[in-house]
C-alpha cells in the first residue's frame, strides 16, 4: 500500500471517528431544555396520606403495593431516596409539595402557606379558570393548601378545593368525575384513609387500606391512558405527605418527628417524558415537586426552593427544541 493511500486511510478513519463522536447518545444527566415537551401537558399528583416506606415501596416483598410496584413501576421512574425534610404532618407535607418551601403550618388547616402554591402559579401564569386546577381529597383541612397569603397571588388564583370525601373510594370517584368532566391540567388527589387507619393502631386495617389505595393508583393511571384528553400527555407523580415512625421511634401508628421513618416518602413518576423502568437514588425532596411540576406545565415557580428533578426525564429523541 502506498504511503499516500495509507495517509488517506488514516484520514478517513479519523473522519469516521469524528462522525461517531457526534452521534454518541446524550449524556446521562438530561436537561429539561433538551426535552421534547408534549403539546398540551397535564399533571396529576397522587398523594397517599402517610404510608410508611418500609411497609410499601421499601418492603422487600412489596406485598401491599403490588399494583404500583409490578404494574406501574416498570412504566416509570422510581425515586428511592425521596424525603420530607420539613414537618412530617399532613398540612405541612401537602404544602411543601405545592409551594416548594418548608413551612410548619397549623395541622388543623387554620393557616394558609406564606408562599404561593402550584395552583396560584399556574392560574396566574395562564389565566386558567379555577376548575382547571383542582385539589380532590379526603381531609377538609387540605383546603388550607389551595392558596397562599402571598399578596401577589392568593385567593384570586386559588385551586378548586373538592375535599371532605369520607372514603378513598369516594375520593377516587370524585377524582374521575373531575377528570372526565373538566379535564383539569393541574390536579392533586389526596387519599386519607391509610393515615386514618394507621392512627387507630390496627395494623391489618392500615395494610388493607394500603392495598386499596394501591389499586386506586393503578386505576387512576389506567383512566388517564383511556381518556384522549390525558393519554400520552399526562405526568402522574405518586407520592406521600409523610411517612410514619420507624419501629425505633414508636412504630407505624403515628408520625410527625424527624425520624427516618417519618421522613422517607414514596415517589414514582409516570408519563410520556419520564424514563421507563428506571430508578434513581439521587436524594430529592417534596420541595422539588413544585419546581418540577411548574417546569412540566411551562410556568415558573420563583419562590420555590426545590430542584428540577431532571434525571427522571427521557433524553430527547425527536430533535424537537
Ligand atoms: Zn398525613
Ligand atoms: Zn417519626
Amino acid at each position: 500500500m502506498s504511503r499516500s493511500l495509507l495517509t488517506l486511510c488514516a484520514a478517513l478513519a479519523l473522519l469516521l471517528a469524528a462522525c461517531e463522536t457526534e452521534v454518541l447518545p446524550p449524556a446521562e444527566k438530561v436537561h429539561r431544555a433538551e426535552i421534547a415537551h408534549t403539546p398540551d401537558p397535564k399533571v396529576v399528583v397522587f398523594v397517599i396520606d402517610g404510608p410508611r416506606y418500609s411497609d410499601s415501596f421499601g418492603d422487600s416483598l412489596h406485598a401491599h403495593v403490588d399494583g404500583m410496584w409490578n404494574t406501574l413501576r416498570p412504566q416509570g421512574t422510581l425515586c428511592s431516596n425521596f424525603k420530607n425534610l420539613g414537618t412530617t404532618l399532613t398540612v405541612s407535607g401537602h404544602a411543601a409539595l405545592l409551594t416548594g418551601v418548608w413551612q410548619t403550618l397549623n395541622n388543623e388547616g387554620l393557616e394558609h402557606p406564606t408562599n404561593p402554591t402550584l395552583f396560584e402559579y399556574y392560574r396566574k401564569a395562564t389565566g386558567a379558570p379555577i376548575e382547571d386546577a383542582v385539589l380532590v381529597g379526603g381531609k377538609p383541612k387540605l383546603n388550607a393548601c389551595v392558596y397562599s397569603l402571598d399578596p401577589a397571588y392568593g385567593a384570586a388564583f386559588a385551586g378548586l378545593a373538592d375535599t371532605g370525601h369520607a372514603t378513598d373510594y369516594a375520593t377516587y370517584d370524585r377524582l374521575i368525575q373531575r377528570l372526565s368532566t373538566d379535564h383539569p391540567h393541574l390536579v392533586m388527589a389526596s387519599f386519607s384513609q391509610v393515615d386514618q387507619k394507621a392512627h387507630t393502631g390496627v395494623w391489618g386495617d392500615y395494610i388493607d387500606q394500603m392495598e386499596i389505595v394501591d389499586s386506586l393508583a393503578v386505576l387512576t393511571w389506567n383512566y388517564l391512558q383511556s381518556d384522549p384528553e390525558y393519554a400520552n400527555q399526562t405526568t402522574m407523580f405518586i407520592t406521600a405527605d409523610h411517612g410514619r415512625h420507624d419501629d425505633a421511634h414508636g412504630g407505624f401508628q403515628n408520625h410527625g418527628d424527624a425520624c427516618p421513618g417519618c421522613q422517607r416518602v414514596i415517589f414514582l413518576a409516570l408519563g410520556p417524558e419520564i424514563r421507563a423502568g428506571f430508578e434513581i437514588v439521587t436524594q430529592y425532596t417534596q420541595r422539588d415537586v413544585c419546581t418540577t411540576v411548574g417546569n412540566l406545565l411551562g410556568f415558573s415557580t420563583p419562590r420555590s426552593s426545590g430542584l428540577l428533578m431532571d434525571d427522571i426525564f427521557e433524553p430527547a429523541t425527536t430533535g424537537v427544541r
